[in-house]
């Protein structure tokens, strides 16, 4: 379907598949049982319709929470103003239309590669974390030394932010980002986290200033890392590379980046592609702990009250904090924010809190069309169809008429059987399967009698016989004719 949609010149195309499509389905649906099967098939479809409701939903907010949400309207607005275009007889606007989206469809590859990768990042991130955390203990750092670490990069920031010492100092979390470090120009330190350590690496004449430093596991692993610059249309303008590059960081996983300006002295810190202005040293460590503390916390939290509590929800609790403690919000990513109508503290950046009716229609809209998606596979894979199969008509229970010393003088002897199943069903039904019978117990006497054909489908899926033509054989008994004499 969604070739046809796609290869729209022929726009027709889609109409007459979409049509085939709804007859299908009726005459399909018609059948009733040999559509749906057996209990055992009726789970399995129930399951299948669950899993891609699943899948659906989760693309859809994964594409929500990105950029690519707006290409995504676009191109459904473009594709139905197509529709309405070719059914008008606008001929020339749906050929370019048409020809157009399947360019877009590549492009969108290409432009949200990002948005892509960083959707499959968290499918990854989000669906192994904790099995990785069980099977694979990375010395995890113990709550005295995250203190530590906090406690060294909150001061360090604050002398940095007085005497006005850019840096940018990232801190990986689950997300490996060894890229960073393996770059020319980074220098691998693996030094312990201290707050002189920091403002040395960061002080102007050292050679380790610029650049971002990586900290992994509690301590400093690489100094003067290139991070790719976030590409966020949205952040200040007066916000230089630095603090777009703690976006980047950002950006890349789920790693936080604080970022001490030159300029302005201010400390900022960047987490899930958001940046945060920090009042003072306080919030950033009140920050810190949320953020490197709360997984930890959010799982036994979790468990305890017995329920798992969800990432989102997490997460949007600790935007509202950032935003919270943060002297204001330097990120804007909703469109009411690109205007410069004065707004209120960051409290519309939540782009991560979807609000509770827009969850169920988004989860409403995945089921309809992940059911659609079902009937349309089921309709095209795996029809209801009809067979012909011409088996031999068997002669059963003669023995009546052997011992009357008759035989059989002359029979019907093949009928025409149509066997209706599951495409799938059909297939895997041999013509051996298909038996025909006549009992001729009651043919005990010479005559000629009508007698109905019977008919066994040898096989354990679902199948009606639809049709039996004749459905009932001739049999002519008598006494054998005698050899006319020599
Ligand atoms: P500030 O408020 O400190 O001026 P800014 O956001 O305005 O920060 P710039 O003035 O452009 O940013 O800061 C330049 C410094 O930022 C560079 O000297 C370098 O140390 C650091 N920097 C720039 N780009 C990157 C990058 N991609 N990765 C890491 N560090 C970077
Ligand atoms: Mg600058």
């Amino acid at each position: 379907m969604l070739t046809a949609f796609v290869a729209l010149p022929g726009a027709a195309v889609f109409w007459t598949e979409a049509g085939k499509f709804v007859t299908d389905l009726f005459d399909s649906l018609a059948s009733g049982i040999l559509f749906f099967g057996g209990p055992l098939d009726i789970v399995r479809a129930v399951a299948d319709i669950l899993v891609t409701t699943f899948v659906v939903y989760f693309i859809l907010r994964l594409m929500r929470d990105s950029r690519a949400w707006q290409l995504v309207k676009g191109i459904v607005l473009i594709l139905l103003f197509a529709q309405f275009c070719v059914m008008l007889g606008l001929s020339t606007v749906g050929f370019i239309l048409g020809n157009t989206l399947s360019v877009l469809a590549i492009a969108f590859v290409v432009l949200f590669q990002p948005e892509l990768r960083r959707a499959l990042e968290t499918v990854g991130r989000r669906s192994l974390s904790f099995l990785a955390g069980a099977l694979v203990d990375e010395s995890p750092q113990s709550g005295h030394s995250i203190h530590n670490t906090i406690e060294a990069i909150v001061r360090a920031c604050d002398r940095m932010s007085e005497s006005r010492t850019g840096a940018l100092i990232v801190i990986e979390r689950e997300t490996r980002m060894s890229e960073l470090a393996e770059q020319e120009n980074s220098v691998i330190l693996d030094a312990a986290v201290s707050s002189s350590m920091l403002q040395q690496i960061f002080y102007k004449g050292s050679p380790l200033h610029d650049g971002a430093v990586l900290i992994r596991s509690g301590r400093i692993f690489a100094a003067r890392c290139h991070i790719p610059l976030s590409d966020n249309l949205h952040l200040r303008r007066d916000f230089g590379t630095r603090h777009r590059a703690a976006v980047g960081a950002s950006e890349m996983g789920d790693a936080i980046a604080v970022v001490v300006s030159e300029e302005r002295g201010t400390i900022s810190v960047s987490f899930e592609g958001r940046l945060y202005a920090m009042e003072n040293s306080d919030s950033l460590r009140i920050l810190l702990h949320k953020l490197l503390g709360s997984k930890q916390l959010g799982v036994i939290s979790s468990l305890l009250r017995g329920r798992s509590l969800s990432h989102e929800a997490e997460t949007a609790a600790l935007h509202a904090e950032a935003a919270g403690i943060s002297s204001e919000a330097a990120e804007a990513a909703d469109a009411d924010q690109r205007s410069h109508a004065p707004r209120p503290p960051a409290r519309k950046s939540y782009r991560l809190h979807i609000p509770k009716g827009r969850q169920l229609l988004m989860l409403a809209a995945s089921l309809v069309l992940s059911c659609v998606l079902w009937f349309y596979v089921q309709v095209t894979t795996n029809p209801v169809e009809t067979k012909i199969f011409s088996p031999s008509i068997q002669q059963t229970d003669t023995s009546g008429l052997v011992a009357n010393g008759l035989i059989v003088l002359s029979a019907t002897d093949t009928v025409s059987v149509t066997v209706t199943a599951r495409r799938a069903t059909l297939a895997s039904l041999p013509a051996e399967s298909v038996l025909a019978s006549v009992d001729l117990a009651s043919a005990t006497t010479e005559g000629t009698y009508t007698l109905g054909v019977r008919i066994d489908v040898k096989t354990k899926g679902y199948y009606k016989v639809s049709d039996v033509a004749p459905p009932v054989a001739t049999i002519k008994v008598g006494p054998p004719v005698a050899a006319p004499a020599a």
